[in-house]
């Protein structure tokens, strides 16, 4: 999960593509990836709570990020399966929360920095 997370800021869409479970995998290449992810500014991963079988695993996280002026966040449980030894992913379910963010100029930063928005990201 992380890792994926990781492929994403640095634009490694063929890593992505190999984490897929192979069913879900099916439909996608990584030009389809790139697009989808194009503008995105990744800002922030908070792992929320994780939790697995020997072969099925599931993350809860808070992933986010900056599009142009705007920031959102991406709230999801992602589901995972154990295939050919590797984890890979199956299927999120985004939560209600997941969407366009309105920090306030004095809120902390949704990057995590602990400063103010208006002194970090919302400048
Ligand atoms: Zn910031």
């Amino acid at each position: 999960m992380r890792s994926r997370y990781s492929a994403y800021v640095v634009k490694q869409y063929t890593y992505i593509l190999d984490t897929y479970a192979a069913e879900q995998k099916a439909g996608l290449d990584t030009q389809t990836l790139a697009q989808s992810a194009a503008g995105t500014q990744w800002l922030r991963l908070d792992i929320q709570a994780t939790s697995s079988t020997s072969n099925k695993a599931k993350v809860r996280f808070k992933a986010f990020y900056r599009d142009g002026e705007q920031f959102y966040l991406m709230h999801e449980d992602s589901s995972f399966i154990l295939e050919n030894n590797q984890w890979r992913y199956t299927q999120g379910e985004i939560q209600d929360d997941s969407g366009l963010l309105k920090p306030g100029r004095n809120d902390e930063c949704v990057c995590g920095s602990q400063k103010k928005f208006k002194k970090c990201c919302g400048r």
